[in-house]
């Protein structure tokens, strides 16, 4: 569902509201004692007076989205909070019985560490009481910037505590030697969702930098700045990142793997940026040595945080640094910044209110200390027999995919070679990692909780900065276990499914294959699948490394078929009277669409293979395929939040994530009978002919 070439935040946990409530109310807020059992395919959601071969989507879920509203503290509504939902009351249990049995061990033991971080974030009076205070130490950090020299190293001391300020250091995997890490510098340090926001012209884009202006300067007023003060640096502190954004790629720039591989030994970095003493920095963000070698992903923007280093007013610099650091903290300080925090995020999100302070707390300690409680999840949630059949899926899935490679028209016999390699070569990750992190250096207090969040930050950042040059950790996941997500990794050519994904509605080991190919098969498995051969992805080989192993000729039948994917998502309404944009969610669509097409092969072997039930609740396999597919897209959001979402968000809305590849398909328009001319059956002419 979610693919990213290395680690990034998703949009939701990114823009998560976060503030406490009162321990009565933590006590009256009690999980639900049943939540209704999720089908992959429900009949209940199919809105039947709709016309299939009009809007499928409808046609599938319109029953639900009749009846559904969508909370108070959430952004959208459907498979996503279901899910999460469900796994967040296991997530809560394991939690739970940490906190009852951690008086019982060593302070030193895991168990003990999960329960005292989720107590020490469900102390609301605690955090009440301490006010700002316990981030005193990390502001008086910034106020002893009083020279240049100070500057950067400083900013390493915020990275290592989870502030985001100025660039990314991140130690990934090396584009041309997949088996090593090498030290990546990424642009970042902004504090709205996208450089874009800083530099698009028009009302709406003015009236958010309004916003923010107005945001910034309210944090340092609770920081006790005056108002004419706090005024004057949330004007520098803009003018600053709006700089930095100016010098920043594009999400869409971003996507050609050519325009962010930029490897240079460190004395070509000294020259790019030589205002920034490197030296410092890497010492004080805790590497032993220097990497010999970096590859600046933006180096334009690394050449301009260098001129800004030396040029901007160390006033404006500790401002800047404030800011980002009271962000950060102020959804585990006391009431006025959690409020400060959740009005500004929400005016992305359109959540209406904060959730519930356990859920806070259960994301923030699931984010942190994740695998300490995903050995325990597991043992609750995920028999080894449904690791086994959802196994069986993607490996079917895998089968078709290599099938139809071997069948490809437009592909000659030497791509076609590489590309069955990378197929055979390609990882698969299923439910939860074969180790678990080792947390026994990591220190947990009874709080205050926002330092104990800054230590986990600390631990993960120490526990990876020194990798550049060792050998790639194979073993690692990307996401933790709960998570109702998954992702392809195209440097390690892996795809990886946590158990959280691997339930109801996504899936069910007793579930008929119409309904299990359709959804996990096609949404899941052949969507990530797909992405090892998306415009993206492709560039990668078998090994992970970034080359060209593909002739000019297919390279140029494949561009002109997914510019015909650019144009049919260039012509879907996102919301409002803005289109998504196609070229954005390129990776996306060719991943549905593709993920479609080998998921529903894979069911014909499958039917063929263990033969044809007959009709469930009145619909053939195949029509269950295609609801299964539908039905994983339940899923409707709240305008703010497709706003933002055309902007930062590969993925196009979830309609168009239904519509759009299924109208491609003509097995789609067989099973419910459409016709040329249907909306759902989309002129020949124009149809993307890629996996
Ligand atoms: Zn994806």
């Amino acid at each position: 569902m979610h693919r990213f070439r290395r680690p990034t935040l998703l949009l939701a946990a990114a823009l998560v509201a976060l503030a406490p409530v009162s321990l009565e109310a933590q006590v009256a807020e009690l999980l639900p004692d049943s939540l209704k059992p999720l089908r992959v395919v429900d009949p209940e959601w199919i809105d039947k007076s709709a016309n299939a071969c009009t809007d499928f989507f409808q046609y599938a879920n319109g029953g639900w989205l009749a009846h559904d509203t969508i909370p108070a503290a959430y952004a959208s509504s459907g498979i996503g909070r279901d899910m999460g939902d469900r796994n967040e009351r296991v997530v809560r249990s394991v939690l739970d019985d940490a906190l009852a049995r951690r008086a019982s061990l060593p302070a030193g033991n895991t168990t003990h560490k999960l329960g005292t971080f989720y107590a020490s974030c469900m102390d609301s009076a605690g955090t009440e009481r301490a006010g700002l205070d316990p981030i005193r130490p990390w502001l008086e950090g910034i106020d002893s910037v009083t020279t240049r020299a100070r500057l950067v190293p400083e900013i390493a001391t915020l990275q290592t505590l989870g502030v985001n300020v100025v660039f990314r250091y991140a130690p990934d995997v090396d584009a041309h030697d997949a088996a090593h890490y090498m030290a990546w510098l990424y642009q970042g340090g902004l504090g709205l969702p996208d450089r874009d926001y800083y530099t698009r012209p028009g009302a709406a884009a003015d009236s958010t930098r309004q916003a923010y202006l107005a945001h910034l300067a309210r944090l340092f007023g609770l920081a006790n700045e005056s108002p004419e003060q706090a005024a004057a640096h949330a004007e520098a502190v803009m003018a600053l990142e709006t700089a930095m954004a100016d010098a920043s790629l594009t999400r869409v720039e971003q996507r050609d793997p050519a325009a962010t591989d930029h490897p240079m030994p460190l004395d070509h970095l000294d020259s790019l940026a030589p205002d920034i003493s490197w030296a410092a920095y890497f010492r004080t963000a805790g590497l032993s040595k220097p990497p010999a070698r970096v590859n600046v992903a933006e180096p334009a923007f690394v050449r301009r945080v260098d001129s800004l280093i030396s040029a901007v007013p160390l006033d404006t610099w500790r401002a800047y640094l404030r800011a980002h650091t009271l962000a950060t903290a102020a959804p585990w300080l006391s009431t006025p910044f959690v409020q400060e925090q959740f009005q500004f995020t929400s005016s992305f999100t359109g959540a209406r209110a904060l959730l519930p302070r356990w859920k806070r707390c259960l994301r923030e300690t699931d984010g942190d200390l994740g695998e300490a409680l995903g050995e325990a999840y597991v043992a609750k949630t995920f028999p080894p027999a449904a690791r086994a059949r959802a196994r069986a899926v993607i490996d079917d899935i895998r089968a078709a995919f290599g099938e139809r490679l071997r069948h490809l028209a437009w592909m000659s016999d030497v791509t076609r070679a590489q590309a069955l390699d990378k197929l055979a070569k390609m990882g698969e990750k299923v439910g939860y990692p074969d180790t678990w992190l080792d947390y026994s250096k990591l220190d947990v207090s009874d709080g205050p909780f926002v330092l104990n969040v800054g230590r986990a930050n600390a631990f993960e950042w120490q526990r990876v900065a020194n990798r550049p040059g060792t050998p790639v950790d194979t073993t690692e996941w990307g996401i933790t276990v709960p998570t109702v997500n998954a992702y392809y990794d195209p440097s390690k050519n892996e795809m990886v499914f946590p158990a959280g994904a691997l339930v109801p509605q996504t899936f069910d080991p007793t579930a008929d294959d119409g309904a299990n190919y359709g959804s996990l098969g096609g949404s899941w498995a052949g969507h990530e699948l797909t992405h090892g051969f998306d415009d993206e992805g492709r560039h990668y080989d078998a090994e992970g490394n970034l080359r060209d192993w593909w002739t000019p000729t297919d390279s140029a039948h494949f561009t002109e078929q997914a510019n015909r994917v650019v144009a049919q998502f260039d012509g879907y309404l996102q919301v409002d009277t803005t289109h998504v944009n196609g070229e954005l969610t390129l990776g996306e669509n060719i991943a549905d669409y593709g993920g479609v097409l080998t998921a529903y092969d894979a069911l014909q072997r499958a039917l063929e293979r263990d033969g044809r039930p007959g009709l469930i609740d009145g619909y053939t396999p195949e029509q269950r395929f295609f609801l299964g597919y539908a039905q994983s897209w339940r899923i409707h959001n709240r305008p703010e939040r497709l706003r933002t979402r055309v902007t930062v968000d590969p993925h196009a809305p979830e309609p168009w994530r239904v519509n759009g590849p299924l109208s491609n398909v003509p097995a789609f328009a067989k099973a419910f009978g459409c016709k040329p001319g249907d909306p759902m059956v989309r002129p020949a002419d124009s149809v993307a002919h890629i996996w």
